[in-house]
């Protein structure tokens, strides 16, 4: 079986590259403006993450998802005007995707292609979108596999976003001072859903009650879902005997989850007053084992001296609240 190993944005050629262990079967399909590849059978290198993508890189987005034991999506949303070229082989271990501004001449054409980086495997599967114009002939693999003949929506519009509040009903998290991390992070976490939903942001929470959730399935609901980004919500703690230290951290695990926390630290930092403990890197469970752009915030210390106030006040709550939802819509945007 073969392992996707890594995926990378090639900017001299502008293309998206994955590198695999040995010769992968794929198949390409379109599936609501975003471009997939499947590789099948596969499975994802534990480091293997979507690389981070700037503006002018073509791309809306990447992510890569091991979809069951022998299987591993990669999607590709591309920016407005630029369409996904026929998936090459340059060879055996790279499959290479070409993001190209769209011609003004090109017709809209949509179909998919499967094939075998090896060369010799035939056809394994071959998936039609329905009603899409020029499905009828997916038999041209030297035109463009993906056009899309549409006006994609923003971003914000079309996004998931998984808030999940830490902790919950039998495993309260850190207490100290008369504080509850699980009640004060399911506050803030049902405020945060309320300004996205309210900027038309779908969302999922993990959990909107007080009950045990444990890691995986927050994971797999995140899976489920589709998200577009994943952000843990969770208070900190240290020592009642260390009423010194306060502050807010984020942590991520991989680029693209860096990008996302920097973007909520930024707005934090702008409209919340508190200390700046700074953008970490930690490899939490739920960082780790989510495809999407992942941040864990620490809203501030239950056990320090001016957070626990801060933490217990409802005005700070909302402002902070506000402050990680326009930091998402930021990263987002
Ligand atoms: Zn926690």
């Amino acid at each position: 079986m073969a392992t996707l190993q890594s995926l990378s944005i090639d900017r001299s050629s502008n293309q998206l590259l994955l590198q695999v262990d040995q010769p992968a079967r794929y198949s390409t399909r379109e599936d609501n403006g975003d471009y997939v590849v499947t590789l099948s059978p596969a499975r994802l290198a534990p480091g293997a993450t979507p690389p981070a993508v700037y503006v002018g890189d073509r791309l809306r987005r990447v992510t890569v998802s091991q979809r069951g034991p022998q299987s591993v999506e990669v999607r590709l949303t591309p920016d407005a005007g630029v369409t996904i070229g026929e998936l090459q082989v340059p060879n055996l271990r790279l499959l290479a995707l070409p993001l190209q501004r769209q011609r003004q001449d090109a017709g809209p054409i949509s179909s998919s292609t499967t094939g075998s980086s090896s060369g010799i495997t035939g056809p394994i599967q071959v998936t039609l979108p329905p009603g899409r114009p020029g499905s009828t002939s997916p038999s041209f693999p030297s035109q463009p596999v993906f056009s899309p003949d549409f006006s994609l929506p923003s971003p914000s519009r079309r996004a998931v976003v998984v808030i999940d509040p830490g902790h919950g009903g039998p495993d309260p998290g850190a207490v100290g001072n008369g504080l509850k991390e699980t009640e004060i992070v399911l506050d803030i976490s049902r405020q945060v859903t309320a300004f996205l939903e309210g900027q038309g942001v779908q969302v999922v929470m993990t959990r909107n009650g007080e009950y045990d959730v444990d890691l995986q399935p927050r994971v797999d609901i995140a899976e489920r879902a589709n998200a577009t980004v994943f952000v843990s919500i969770h208070a900190n703690a240290i020592s009642l005997s260390r009423p010194e230290v306060n502050g807010f951290e984020i942590y991520h695990a991989s680029p693209s989850g860096q990008a996302l926390a920097s973007a909520i630290h930024r707005s934090v930092m702008q409209g919340v007053s508190i200390g700046d403990r700074g953008v970490r890197s930690a490899r939490f469970y739920v960082l780790r084992r989510t495809s999407m752009p992942a941040a864990l915030v620490e809203t501030g210390f239950i056990t320090g001296a001016q957070d626990k106030l801060k933490l217990a006040d409802p005005t700070f709550r909302t402002q902070m609240a506000r402050a990680i939802a326009r930091g998402i819509l930021q990263y987002l945007q």
